[in-house]
């Protein structure tokens, strides 16, 4: 009895469990499904039980996906890492981007964004450790980038995003995403600013995410089982 519809139930609700222990409303953390590697079948299969936010990493591999679900009310999450030949599909196929880490894609994002879509809804990823391999902005340099973005006019920035460390200690999983919290507070007020959502959290950190305030937790192991390859 281990289908993605269990595991995609079970989720849900360790989901609300931690909503509920945190003190924060049920069912107001959006669960964004990381459907990378998996095929249209499995997503099809929890979109029937209303799951609607999915997320990809891999841009033609999301294409062909997005178009053979087209029939579905999917909301499409890009979380991968962006170049400047991919933003034209991803302003034109996607709702949110969760990795944006400098101006010149974000610009081309906004001058490619199609003029019948509403804002492409933005998180800038932020390299909170500084990790020389991962991307994501330094924290210095987030208040310029934010403030540049803020003014593009087919994006809508909504917040911001990270990947820790991966970190077994609840406490210190904590301790990485209150951090991340706090920036977005400074720059909510040195910027007036109302960056509302938190895009924070995987399988092995949900719960420290949701009681520092994520609104958006990217999931993907939990739901649909384990990757094949290390993506
Ligand atoms: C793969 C991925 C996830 C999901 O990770 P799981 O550990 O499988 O839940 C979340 N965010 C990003 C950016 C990813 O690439």
């Amino acid at each position: 009895m281990n289908s993605i519809e269990n595991r995609h139930h079970q989720l849900l609700n360790r989901l609300k469990s931690a909503e509920v222990r945190f003190g924060r409303t049920p069912g107001s953390v959006c669960l964004v499904a990381v459907s990378k590697t998996r095929s249209p079948e499995a997503i099809r299969a929890i979109a029937a039980l209303r799951q609607k936010d999915f997320g990809e990493n891999q841009l033609q591999e999301a294409l062909g996906k997005v178009e053979m679900l087209s029939d579905l009310d999917c909301t499409w999450h890009f979380i991968g890492s962006m170049q400047t030949n991919k933003c034209r599909a991803i302003a034109g196929h996607f709702d949110w981007v969760h990795s944006v880490d400098r101006l010149k894609i974000a610009k081309r994002l906004s001058n490619l964004r199609p003029a019948t879509a509403v804002p492409l809804n933005i998180f800038l990823q932020v390299n909170l450790q500084g990790e020389a391999t991962k991307s994501g902005i330094a924290p210095r340099e987030l208040t310029a980038l934010a403030s540049a973005v803020h003014k593009l006019p087919n994006l809508q920035l909504r917040g911001l995003m990270a990947i820790p460390v991966p970190e077994s200690s609840f406490e210190r999983q904590r301790k990485v995403f209150s951090r991340l919290r706090e920036l977005q507070n400074r720059l909510n007020q040195a910027l007036d600013l109302t960056l509302d959502c938190l895009s924070m959290g995987m399988t092995d950190d949900l719960e420290a995410a949701v009681a520092e305030g994520a609104t958006h937790v990217r999931v993907g192991t939990a739901i649909f089982g384990p990757r094949n390859s290390h993506v």
